[in-house]
């Protein structure tokens, strides 16, 4: 069989709103010739997304993993911290940045989120918090880490990369923990270029990672706090209020492709693609398929051959943190304890989807499938 595109379908193309409104944008910027430090665009699209959220503070960032590290410095993390190992590489990273080790725990066999039940044995002495990660826009159990948490002292926060539009128990995510952390990065459903956002409910937080972001100034010539650059960009700012404009349909357009996957992957054998819950708000972000013993290929000569038709699948995540470095390394008996995490990382396949997704080019890969 064989089937060519003229197209390349990737995972993660960009979504990308209107563009003449974009250019307006830019002409103002100049006009104003305000480029960054907190302009107008980018405090006008923190107020949409706060209200967009239900969330009291959403405080926008150059990127999701600098507001990663943030959020940790501001939460006085140290020592360890248990983060799931099926997650993008960032979350680990952003621990280890800081000299605090991410404790690597094992998934749960059904949602591949982090298994509360494997995170309460993983703390120690040192343990200060747990990152949970919502996974593919579906939210962790956070009642049941915030339980963990709340019975042991530790810090609850999340990496909501995936998550930005979904909900948890009919509230949206963003509102969890003591912060969560968006990602507006360029292959995200909502997109800023580069971007991310912190929010929280917690003032005095807010007021923290305000300053941290921007050097510790609290005024002219007024620093007082260690701190950093993660500032967002007006011209960052300005693609994010032209996206927002339209996230409804990126999200349409995303459910519209997964019912098409859906359907179709349900006729083949060996072959399982992820579920949502249709009484939440869901991004529905990534269509991800768990590749079977019963499907005639393996998941790896499954991606040959797709790639092999222009087809951009990814192993999306694969390997697990702890099997690349420096983590492989420093902690080479971590995948002990992962075993779920190591078997579904071997099985799992991110397929095209997004708003350069056709009904028709997916009707194209399901056909290879
Ligand atoms: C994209 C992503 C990040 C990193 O965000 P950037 O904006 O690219 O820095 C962190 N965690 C997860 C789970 C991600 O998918």
């Amino acid at each position: 069989m064989s089937i060519s595109f003229k197209e390349t379908l990737h995972v993660g193309a960009p979504n990308i709103g209107d563009r003449q409104r974009f250019h307006q944008y830019v002409d103002e910027i100049f006009d104003r010739r305000w480029l960054t430090n907190r302009g107008e665009l980018v405090q006008e699209l923190e107020q949409k997304l706060a209200d967009y959220l239900g969330v009291k503070h959403c405080i926008l960032m150059c990127n999701g993993t600098v507001a990663l590290e943030i959020a940790i410095r501001a939460l006085d993390l140290a020592g360890e911290v248990i983060i799931p190992s099926l997650t993008f590489i960032a979350t680990a990273h952003a621990l280890q940045w800081q000299q605090i080790k991410p404790v690597f725990c094992d998934i749960d066999r059904h949602t591949y989120n982090i298994d509360p039940k494997a995170v309460e044995k993983l703390i120690t002495e040192k343990t200060t918090a747990i990152m949970g990660v919502h996974l593919y826009s579906r939210p962790c159990d956070i009642d049941a880490l915030q339980a963990i948490a709340d019975k042991h002292g530790l810090k609850l926060l999340f990496d909501a990369a995936h998550a930005f539009g979904c909900s948890y128990k009919g509230q949206m995510i963003g509102n969890f923990g003591a912060c969560e952390v968006f990602s507006f990065h360029a292959t995200k459903v909502f997109n800023t270029f580069e971007g991310g956002a912190i929010t929280t409910n917690n003032d005095s937080l807010a007021e923290k990672m305000r300053l941290m972001q921007n050097f510790g100034f609290a005024g002219v010539d007024n620093v007082i706090h260690v701190g950093t650059n993660g500032k967002m960009t007006e011209i960052s700012a300005a693609m994010g209020l032209v996206n927002f404009l339209e996230i409804n349909k990126f999200i349409e357009a995303n459910k519209r492709n997964y019912d098409l996957y859906k359907q179709a992957i349900a006729e083949i054998n060996g072959l399982k693609l992820i579920e949502f819950d249709e009484n939440q708000c869901c991004n529905w972000q990534y269509i991800v398929v768990e590749v079977g013993d019963e499907y005639p290929r393996s998941r790896d000569a499954l991606i040959d051959l797709l790639h092999a038709n222009n087809i951009r699948a990814r192993k999306y995540f694969w390997p697990g943190c702890h099997r690349m470095e420096p983590y492989r390394s420093l902690q080479p008996d971590a995948g002990s304890l992962l075993s779920v995490t190591d078997l579904v990382a071997s099985r799992l396949l991110a397929m095209p989807t997004g708003t350069g997704m056709t009904a028709k080019s997916v009707g194209n890969v399901l056909d290879l499938l």
